[in-house]
């Protein structure tokens, strides 16, 4: 099993330890594990600032050396983009040594999702009243910025969404989807298959069947896989269901 998404206490969301994550996943048979802390600029976010690289990498070389022997460790980063803090973003993909780069869509309009979802959401009573148009262009411009290799948890919408027929939504902006994904696939991006839905009220892994297979169809060939976990229980949480999408679409899972 790979997971290439764990948050430890470097991400202002998370409070456990690198080497809990790591002996979790000793435990369950995780042949590759990666960290992927949070890194923000958005000043609305809490997470603002909050990633300290330095300290991270010389823990994470301490330990990669005491597990050597049992497990391979990887010091991934997942990014939120805007363009207002694009060169901040690649100051620091140049400042630390990351294995590999996860870019993800945290913010709409400046604002953070699970707010903005909420603000759109408010008043409409189907899911066909909602006006999700921002979200993809947003998304758009993150896939548009390129120096990343995995694109994170492409439908997070679904996380703080009211609504549960995201179907629906895909049917409707299937046309932004194909214009995304045919981007990713063009630029050698890596689209990544996030359990943690299946932990949510939306029962869903990021991203949805429909997707996947739009993305297979459009050339997609592989994906990386990731829990991302904040707590303790959380490392390839769902991973019998993401071993079987990976089975099913012939997916070849991305390694470091
Ligand atoms: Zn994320
Ligand atoms: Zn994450």
């Amino acid at each position: 099993m790979v997971d290439l998404h764990n948050h430890s206490l470097y991400s202002y969301d998370s409070k456990r330890e690198m080497e809990d994550i790591i002996v979790e996943a000793i435990s369950k048979d995780v042949g590759i594990l990666g960290i992927s802390d949070h890194l923000d600029f958005n000043s609305n976010d809490p997470g603002n600032m909050f990633y300290k690289g330095e300290e991270q990498l010389e823990e994470f070389l301490y330990l990669k050396k005491k597990y050597s022997n049992k497990i391979k460790l990887f010091l991934g980063i997942e990014s939120s983009y805007e363009e207002d803090y694009e060169k901040k973003i690649i100051s620091s993909f140049k400042k630390f040594p990351f294995d590999y780069r996860i870019v993800s869509l945290h913010f709409v309009d400046g604002v953070v999702i699970s707010d903005w979802i909420v603000e759109i959401e408010k008043d409409k009573g189907s899911i066909f009243e909602v006006d999700y148009e921002k979200y993809f262009s947003q998304l758009e411009s993150i896939v548009d910025f390129k120096i990343f290799n995995i694109l994170g948890h492409i439908d997070y919408y679904k996380k703080y969404s009211k609504f549960q027929n995201h179907q629906e939504t895909f049917k409707r902006y299937k046309n932004s989807y194909e214009r995304i994904l045919k981007k990713v696939v063009k630029y050698g991006i890596i689209l990544e298959i996030n359990s943690s839905g299946l932990r949510h009220k939306c029962k869903e892994q990021f991203p949805s069947l429909e997707i996947l297979k739009l993305y297979k169809d459009l050339g997609g060939k592989v994906v990386s896989t990731g829990s991302d976990s904040h707590k303790s229980g959380e490392t390839v949480f769902g991973f019998d269901k993401v071993k079987r999408i990976v089975k099913d679409f012939k997916f070849e899972v991305y390694k470091p």
